[in-house]
């Protein structure tokens, strides 16, 4: 792991005025061990939309303010060729088996669950004994059963343990789904089919159902680093949290022996179809780290300008950035001409110049670096910026195969950068004029505001 200038802050003994700062910035809410999400928190995901079905609705398949469902259901709609028609197609689903809501016997007065046909196994058994009479006369009529004291064995059920099998602490209805997933897992080793491990697999799926209760990893800062993160989504109303996604994040901060999100190095990204992705857990680290170094400037720890990728929200400037999210300046090489060019835009976001533009004038510098690179133009200091140099890579920008605007975008963003870093007195050119303005590809659209 290199050493950041962050780790540098946090590991020069300062690392304790930033867990401070953190535990001073946290409200009680999000302080609690385990974390349980504030209820009606939008972090918490909304419930699937099937009736009966408790678990989280993470996928929207009629856009994002209709209807969700949850994994399970969402593969079923899938399979089910995409109806359209959301009404029609709910109403013909059903939650999965193992986490269908459990029913009250209907046998009047009677507290158990239902084991078969509506009724515990007490009732069944006498319904079938009495010769399968109307349900109506025979629901009104029974009495019930002594209920036992013990309550079923799997948490959250509820319901008394079925008093017919004491060997066994489930209610009625756990003990008829036990028996058919034991039956399911015929062939596997005992201890892979006992009641030990249903009562663990079946509260660990309702677990993963839901996010109630999120998990942190064991560092105690980056659980508080995490805590400020949900905190701050939570304040932003932004959206909830997937809870699997979650998990691996926290799984992957672990493993990685991760001991602050502000100075870790990320896995570098996956090329997957010529396009590079960030590994999806990674989402979270982003998301917390623009929440902890927006912290951090607002505490005065840092100077947001400083380091070489710029946080777009983190900026002092009152002008925002569209869906522009950073500034990398680490492609511009050498370390002059980095300071440079964040020189440059520094003084002119300050000065109201859009963040788009600065873009532009920011990636034309990174092809003149990538091109002085290929083609052997040294670029070790400003005396290397010769008319030469610029009318060489006019030339490899004219023969590009690109559309006209962007040729002019490449020439023009280096003919505004270095002329305006001479006329500012930063470096002084042989011949101050970059580009002639007939020299550059035609002016398809209207200039950039400067
Ligand atoms: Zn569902
Ligand atoms: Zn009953
Ligand atoms: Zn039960």
């Amino acid at each position: 792991m290199s050493v950041s200038p962050q780790l540098a802050v946090l590991e020069s003994g300062r690392a304790d005025g930033w867990r401070a700062a953190l535990e001073r910035a946290l409200r009680a809410e999000f302080l609690g061990s385990p974390l349980v999400l504030p209820a009606g928190s939008p972090l918490a995901a909304p419930e699937c939309g099937v009736n009966g079905c408790p678990r989280a609705g993470e996928k929207s398949p009629w856009g994002r303010f209709d209807t969700r469902l949850c994994g399970f259901h969402w593969k079923r709609w899938v399979g089910d060729d995409r109806p359209e028609c959301s009404d029609e197609w709910l109403s013909a689903q059903r939650p999965p088996s193992i986490l269908r809501p459990i029913e009250r016997c209907a046998a009047d007065g009677c507290r158990h669950s239902v084991y078969a046909v509506g009724l515990c196994r007490w009732h069944r058994q006498e319904w079938v004994e009495a010769g399968r009479p109307a349900r109506e006369r025979f629901d009104a009529w029974t009495r019930p059963p002594a209920a036992g004291e013990a309550p079923c064995a799997v948490a959250g059920c509820g319901f008394p343990a079925c008093s017919a099998r004491e060997d066994r602490n489930l209610c009625d209805a756990h003990t008829a789904r036990f028996h058919a997933w034991r039956q399911r897992r015929g062939p596997l080793a005992e201890h892979e089919r006992s009641l030990e491990r249903y009562v663990a697999e079946i509260g660990a799926r309702a677990r993963r159902a839901v996010l109630a209760c999120v998990p942190l990893p064991d560092n105690p800062l980056v659980a508080l680093e995490l805590r400020f993160a949900l905190q701050c989504r939570h304040d932003e109303g932004g959206g909830f949290i997937n809870s699997s996604c979650w998990r691996e994040t926290v799984e992957r901060l672990v493993a990685l022996e991760v001991r602050s999100l502000l100075d870790f190095d990320c896995p570098p990204p996956q090329r997957a179809g010529g396009r590079t992705r960030v590994p999806a857990w990674m989402f979270y680290v982003n998301c917390a780290r623009r929440s902890l170094l927006a912290l951090r400037a607002r505490l005065g720890l840092e100077d947001p300008w400083a380091p070489d990728v710029w946080h777009v929200q983190l900026l002092p400037v009152d002008h925002a950035g569209g869906r522009l999210r950073n500034l990398d300046w680490r492609p511009i090489r050498p370390a002059w001409l980095r300071g440079l060019c964040k020189r440059w835009a520094r003084h002119r976001l300050r000065g109201g110049v859009s963040f788009s533009h600065v873009n532009s004038i920011r990636l034309a510098t990174v092809r003149l670096v990538e091109f002085c690179e290929l083609a052997g133009w040294p670029l070790d200091d400003s005396a290397c910026l010769t008319r030469e140099l610029f009318d060489a890579f006019l030339d490899h920008a004219r023969s590009l195969q690109a559309g006209a605007e962007h040729k002019r975008k490449i020439a023009y963003g280096v003919k505004q950068l270095f002329e305006d870093c001479h006329s500012l007195g930063w470096i002084s050119l042989r011949h101050p004029r970059v580009y002639l303005s007939g020299e550059l590809p035609a002016q398809r659209e209207r200039l950039p505001r400067a």
